[in-house]
């Protein structure tokens, strides 16, 4: 600890401390508050939250001391306290106001390159977004996921306002337990109780214990004027909506008055029924929102399942003007009631970005998460050719086991084979959809490989290499997810 010596003078003295030879500061998060001077640094690959001075901040802080200042991990009590006397490294929600984006870091070290993407455009960052089964995989937690993100703002001097999403949220007991973290932001996967399996419509539907005249008094055989768009529902189409998704709506109601309209603070709130083998056809969308809106439930955003295929880490599959007619329907049908239309899987759509940015005119939520974890390999393959090699190598072996949590198609024969590709070129893999795919869906079996004493076997080296090259990385995702953001006109 004794190298922060110069670092903790300075901050004692009011000024801003400089880089030396030991540690690298982060020159935005320099704050002066309170009688406390505090700065994030680095010494090796590990950060620090480091202050001077006196006070309730400085006295909050836990760390070591070392000339009468403290160097503080980054742990989850220190994050709390800067939560505490710097508002903004509060995750916040946003509303339909702007546009937002989810940036899912698996990693939680690509905030903030996010951040510097996505500052002064008309997009707010979600920096923590992270589903139940990725944070099974890599054995996080949420308040894992919220500690690095206030972190990233923080060190980034990043004022402007961020969200957090407990993304694809099934149980109770999970979106009672992330609003009490803080979370800004819950997105209702509903896949559980919508229906794949109706067949004759009709018949279920008379027998269904519900209100049938109210459905048939509001619905049947009228039109809906929706900008433009005429929708209307007959005898099978109005049975066939309730019986898919009229449990999902149930427990849509539920949450929202339950958990969503009580919370202590303003949450984004999310439906998806975009994980379940129905494509959401724009009448089904439309039925959705006119219940929700029938039951007073608010929902800022909602995400339909399109047609073709979002598959991870690669462009759109499907067709092309099919998408584009029923994207414009569904972007209609959001405007017209007030929430965003929500794209999920949306890293690397390339070719419907356009679309979506032309037809939702920025009343838009779209995700991302594991592209860049994509780009971080991509930095790996430059600067430590020996270790992308290895696991590369052991991404081919465990493929198969991934099958079980994601759906994705690559043609494995089509990766250029390893021992035949130099080392300037393996960043080129990442350019290639099967290798992209290969690597995208291994990502919590790399990352959690152990060899046969028990030690990780890429971890430490993977992070080791990218915190020694962060700019690197930075840059990486400024490129990449600014292209996304450049395409989608925000
Ligand atoms: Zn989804």
């Amino acid at each position: 600890m004794e190298q922060f010596t110069d670092v903790v003078q300075a901050l004692a003295q009011g000024k801003q401390p400089a880089s030396n030879n030991h540690i690298s500061v982060y020159e935005s998060s320099f704050e002066q508050k309170d009688g406390t001077n505090v700065i994030m640094a680095k010494a090796g690959t590990e950060k620090y939250l480091v202050a001077a001075g006196q006070g309730e901040l400085f006295n909050s802080l836990t760390g070591d001391t070392v000339a009468g200042g403290k160097v503080c991990g980054l742990t989850h009590e220190n994050r709390i306290v800067l939560n505490k006397f710097f508002a903004y490294t509060v995750p916040q929600a946003f509303g339909t106001e702007i546009a937002t984006m989810g940036l899912g870091d698996r990693l939680g070290v690509a905030s903030p390159g996010h951040i510097e993407t996505t500052r002064n455009r008309k997009v707010k960052p979600i920096l923590a977004q992270q589903s139940i089964r990725e944070l099974t995989l890599l054995n996080r937690t949420m308040t894992d996921i919220l500690d690095a993100a206030s972190f990233a703002v923080f060190q980034e001097g990043y004022k402007d306002g961020y969200g957090a999403d407990a993304d694809h949220i099934k149980l109770e007991k999970d979106i009672e337990y992330a609003l009490e973290l803080g979370f800004s932001f819950i997105t209702l996967d509903c896949s559980e109780q919508i229906r794949n399996d109706v067949e004759d419509a009709q018949k279920e539907f008379a027998g269904l214990p519900v209100d049938r005249k109210e459905y048939y008094n509001h619905y049947l055989n009228k039109t809906f004027e929706v900008q433009g768009l005429n929708i209307t529902f007959d005898d099978e189409s109005l049975a066939k909506n309730v019986l898919v998704y009229g449990e999902a709506i149930d427990f849509m109601e539920h949450v929202y008055n339950e958990y969503i309209s009580k919370a202590e603070k303003a949450i984004d709130f999310e439906i998806s029924i975009d994980e379940t083998e129905t494509v959401t056809a724009p009448e089904a969308h439309f039925f959705v929102a006119e219940e929700l809106r029938r039951r007073g439930v608010t929902v800022q955003s909602l995400a339909p399942r399109f047609c073709g295929e979002f598959q991870k880490g690669i462009d759109y599959i499907g067709d092309l003007e099919q998408f584009e007619k029923e994207l414009h329907e569904h972007a209609e049908i959001a405007k017209y009631f007030g929430y965003k239309l929500s794209i999920h899987s949306g890293s690397d759509k390339f070719s419907v970005f356009p679309i979506i940015g032309k037809y939702t005119e920025g009343l838009l939520h779209i995700k991302t998460a594991g592209t860049n974890w994509l780009e971080a390999v991509r930095v790996i393959a430059v600067e430590n050719p020996d270790l992308y090699r290895r696991m590369h190598v052991y991404a081919e072996d465990h493929f198969e086991e991934t099958l079980k949590y994601y759906h994705v198609t690559p043609d494995l024969e089509s990766v250029a084979p390893l021992n035949e590709t130099a080392d300037a070129d393996l960043p080129t893999y990442m350019d290639h959809d099967a290798a992209r795919q290969l690597f995208h869906v291994t990502y919590g079996i790399l990352l959690t490989a152990k060899n046969e004493a028990g030690e990780d076997l890429f971890r430490k080296e993977f992070f080791d290499t990218l915190l020694n090259n962060e700019d690197t990385y930075r840059q990486g995702l400024v490129k990449h997810i600014g292209r996304h953001l450049d395409l989608l006109g925000l």
